[in-house]
C-alpha cells in the first residue's frame, strides 16, 4: 500500500489512492518527497504544515477533506499530478492554498470564464491576491492584470487555454517566476471524456517551454482511459494519481416511479423550504410548465434551457446564485460551471441520459458537505424519449445506448444506490448499509411472498401470449374492466384479477422489477413483455426473485437511523435570519451568496452564536479576512437576534415563537 494514506486524517476508508510508480516511496514532510529533485527543493520549500496553518487561517477550515493533504503535497514537492476528486471534493483548494504558500505565480486554466470569475472572487473574499485575465476583460483591466503578474504582486492567475497559449501571454509568463500550473476540468483534453475541447490539446506546450515548473491536473471524471488521456496529453513525467472516493456519502438518493402532478416535487421542496434547490426536466417544455406550475404554489423559481436568451438566462442563474429565487427548473443545459455549494436538493423529474450525467447533475447538492436529497423520479417512457433525442442528434452511438440501459436498470433495481453508482465508477462500498438511501433507509421493503406474486404476474404474461405490454398486464392483473381488456376477453382468463388487493402501480412496478431482475424482457417497438428462461425457472419454482414495495411514508421515517444531523445544536430561527442577512449583503455587493459565507459557515454561527471577533474566528470557514469584512456586522445581527429573541420569550407568543416552531416542525 503506498504510503500516501498515512496522513489521511478523516474518511480514509473512503478513500481510494492508486500511485504509480510510488511503491517504496516516502512522504515524510521535509523530504524529497516522493524521491525526485525539484527546482527549489530544499529548505525554503514550505511545509505542509505551514500550508495547513494558512489553510486555518485565510479559509478557516480546520482540517482537509481527503486526499487534498496528498496533493497538496504533490504540488509542494513539485511532482506532476493527476488528482481526480468527484464534485465538491474541495479540487480547488488542493491548489489554491500551496500556490499561497509558493513563491511566485500560480497559473489556473479553466474552461469557463464564469467559473474563473467566481473562483477569483471567492479567493478575494479570503485575501488572496488573484485574477482572471480573458477576452471579456475591458483593456484597462486587462492591463492592471499584466502589470500585477509583472510586478509579482498576484498568488494565482486563472485564464481559457486560448489566452493562456497568446503568444504575448507566454512571453510574460516566462520571464517572471512561476510556482505551477493547474489544469482544472482536466478531462476537457482527452476525447474519451464527455467534453473535450480541442483548445485543451494546446495546454501540451506547457512542458516544453516551462521546464521545470510542475503540472496539475484535476478533474471529476473517474475512467481509466481518461486518466491515462490526461497525463498523455500534458505530457506530465512520472505523475502521482490520486483517485478520491466516487460515493458522496452526504447525499440521500431516492429513486422512484414518477405519478402524474406535482405532488413528488411539492413533497421535497416542502421539507426544504426556502432552500436552494434545482429541478432537471428532459424537455424545454416541460422546464416552462414545472417553473409555471410551482411559482403558482407559491415557490420560488425560475426556469432555464437553451430556448431562452443569453440575458435571461444570465439573469436567472444568477438570481439563483444570489438567492433571490430558491428553485432553478432546468434542462441539462443548467449546472456547468457552477459551484453554488449549498444546493440542498436536486430533483430529476424523468430519467438522465446516463448515469455518469445522473452523477454530475445530483452531485452538484450538497457540495458543501451537508445533507442534501437527491430524487430522481422516472417512468418507463423516459427511456424511448432520450433514444429518440439521441436518434435525433445522431449521438446514438453503441456506447450512449448502453449509457441509457445502465441508467435505467439504476432506476429499476432494488439494491443501494450509493453502491449502484460508485461500482458503475469502477469502484466499492465498503458500508453494507449506506444510510442514505431509499433502499438502505427502508423506504422501499421486501414482499412477504415474492415467488408467488411472480409466479402470478408471470402466468398473466404468458397467458396473455407475451403479447402486451406492462401496463395492460398490470391492468388485467388488477382486474380492471376496461373496455379494451372486455373486448379481448381477457377478462375470461384466469389471471384477471388475480392482485385485485394491489394498486396498479404498484404491480406495474413488481413488473419493471421482474424486467430489471431478467426474468422477463421488454421486445420490439411496442415493449411487449415476454418471459425469459430465467422467468420460466420463476414460474417453475426454481428461482426466487426480490419484490420490493415502498414503504407508507410514516413508517419509513421513524426507521430512519437516528444520525447525528449536522443541524446539532444549531439555532434554526437565527440561521434562517443570517441566511437572509446574507442574500441582502450578496445582493449589495453583486456576487452569489456562498461567496459570502457558505451554509456550513452559517449553521456554525447560529450554534456557536459568537459574541466577540474571537469567538467569530472560531467559525468554520472564517479566516481573517471574512472576519474583518464580516465579522462587525454578522455579531451585530447576531446580538440583534439574541436580544430580540429574549424579548419575545418575555413576552407573548409572538412571529418568532411561531416561526421556530414551523422550523422545528421541517425537520
Ligand atoms: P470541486 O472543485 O472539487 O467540485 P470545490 O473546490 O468547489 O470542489 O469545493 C467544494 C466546497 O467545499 C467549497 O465550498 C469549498 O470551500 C469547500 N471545501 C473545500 N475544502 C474544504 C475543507 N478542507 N474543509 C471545509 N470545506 C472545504
Ligand atoms: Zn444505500
Amino acid at each position: 500500500m503506498p504510503t500516501m494514506l498515512r496522513s489521511l486524517a478523516t474518511n480514509s476508508d473512503s478513500t481510494l489512492v492508486i500511485g504509480t510508480n510510488m511503491a517504496g516511496n516516502n512522504i515524510a514532510p521535509g523530504n524529497s518527497v516522493f524521491g525526485k529533485k525539484v527546482a527549489g527543493d530544499g529548505a525554503n520549500r514550505p511545509s505542509l504544515k505551514s500550508v495547513r496553518v494558512l489553510v486555518q487561517r485565510d479559509w478557516g477550515f480546520g482540517a482537509f477533506r481527503p486526499l487534498q493533504e496528498e496533493a497538496i503535497e504533490c504540488i509542494l514537492a513539485g511532482r506532476d499530478s493527476v488528482v481526480v476528486l468527484p464534485t465538491g471534493g474541495g479540487k480547488s483548494l488542493c491548489f489554491q492554498a500551496p500556490a499561497c504558500a509558493l513563491d511566485g505565480l500560480a497559473v489556473v486554466v479553466s474552461p469557463l470564464i464564469s467559473l474563473m470569475k467566481d473562483q477569483v472572487d471567492a479567493l478575494r473574499a479570503v485575501g488572496v491576491a488573484a485574477a482572471v485575465y480573458n477576452s471579456s476583460l475591458m483593456r484597462s483591466e486587462r492591463d492592471a492584470v499584466v502589470e500585477a503578474i509583472r510586478s509579482d504582486s498576484l498568488k494565482l492567475l486563472y485564464l481559457a487555454p486560448e489566452s493562456l497559449l497568446n503568444e504575448n501571454m507566454m512571453a510574460l509568463l516566462a520571464s517572471v517566476p512561476l510556482s505551477l500550473f493547474a489544469i482544472d476540468e482536466a478531462h476537457c483534453i482527452s476525447s474519451w471524456g464527455h467534453d473535450f475541447r480541442p483548445e485543451y490539446r494546446g495546454l501540451r506546450q506547457l512542458k516544453d517551454r516551462y521546464a521545470g515548473i510542475a503540472l496539475h491536473a484535476y478533474t471529476a471524471t473517474a475512467t481509466g482511459e481518461v486518466r491515462r488521456d490526461i497525463a498523455e496529453q500534458l505530457g506530465l513525467e512520472d505523475p502521482v494519481v490520486l483517485v478520491g472516493s466516487f460515493d458522496r456519502p452526504n447525499l440521500r438518493y431516492r429513486v422512484e416511479r414518477r405519478s402524474a402532478g406535482m405532488e413528488q416535487i411539492v413533497e421535497v421542496a416542502d421539507k426544504h423550504r426556502a432552500e436552494s434547490g434545482i429541478v432537471y426536466c428532459i424537455s424545454r417544455k416541460e422546464v416552462e410548465q414545472t417553473s409555471a406550475a410551482l411559482n403558482a404554489l407559491g415557490y420560488n423559481t425560475a426556469p432555464y434551457h437553451a430556448g431562452l436568451s443569453g440575458l435571461e438566462r444570465r439573469e436567472h442563474q444568477e438570481a439563483f446564485l444570489q438567492e433571490r429565487i430558491d428553485i432553478i427548473v432546468a434542462t441539462v443545459a443548467f449546472g456547468m460551471g457552477i459551484d453554488k455549494s449549498n444546493v440542498r436538493f436536486v430533483i430529476h423529474t424523468g430519467m438522465p441520459k446516463s448515469l455518469e450525467a445522473y452523477q454530475q447533475e445530483s452531485g452538484r447538492a450538497g457540495r458543501d458537505g451537508l445533507e442534501a436529497d437527491c430524487c430522481l423520479f422516472f417512468s418507463s417512457r423516459d427511456f424511448h424519449t432520450w433514444k429518440r433525442l439521441m436518434a435525433d442528434s445522431e449521438e446514438a452511438s453503441q456506447g450512449a445506448m448502453e449509457s441509457l440501459h445502465a441508467i435505467d436498470q439504476f432506476c429499476k433495481s432494488v439494491s443501494c444506490r450509493h453502491r449502484a453508482l460508485v461500482e458503475h465508477f469502477g469502484q466499492s462500498l465498503e458500508r453494507d448499509n449506506c444510510g442514505a438511501c431509499d433502499i438502505c433507509l427502508g423506504q422501499v421493503e421486501q414482499v412477504e411472498e415474492p415467488l408467488i406474486i411472480a409466479q402470478k404476474i408471470l402466468s398473466c404474461v404468458a397467458r396473455l401470449q407475451q403479447q402486451f405490454g406492462a401496463d395492460y398486464t398490470a391492468q388485467v392483473l388488477v382486474g380492471s374492466r376496461e373496455k379494451r381488456i372486455l373486448a379481448r376477453g381477457h377478462d375470461q382468463i384466469s389471471t384477471h384479477g388475480i392482485l385485485s388487493e394491489y394498486a396498479k402501480t404498484t404491480i406495474r412496478d413488481w413488473i419493471e422489477q421482474l424486467v430489471g431482475q431478467g426474468c422477463a424482457v421488454k421486445t420490439t417497438e411496442y415493449n411487449l413483455v415476454q418471459l425469459t428462461e430465467q422467468g420460466w425457472q420463476v414460474l417453475r419454482g426454481e428461482h426466487t426473485p426480490v419484490l420490493l414495495k415502498a414503504v407508507p411514508k410514516k413508517l419509513a421515517r421513524l426507521r430512519r437511523p437516528g444520525k447525528v444531523g449536522s443541524w446539532d445544536g444549531v439555532d434554526r430561527e437565527l440561521f434562517e435570519s443570517l441566511r437572509s442577512f446574507r442574500s441582502q449583503l450578496a445582493a449589495e455587493q453583486g456576487v452569489p451568496a456562498y461567496i459570502v459565507f457558505g451554509d456550513a459557515s452559517l449553521r456554525d454561527m447560529a450554534r456557536r452564536r459568537p459574541t466577540s471577533p474571537e469567538s467569530f474566528l472560531e467559525v468554520h470557514g472564517v479566516g481573517h479576512k471574512k472576519l474583518a469584512d464580516y465579522g462587525e456586522q454578522f455579531l451585530a445581527h447576531i446580538m440583534e437576534r439574541h436580544n430580540a429573541t429574549d424579548a419575545t420569550t418575555m413576552g407573548a407568543e409572538g412571529e418568532s415563537a411561531a416561526a421556530r416552531r414551523d422550523c422545528t416542525k421541517r425537520d
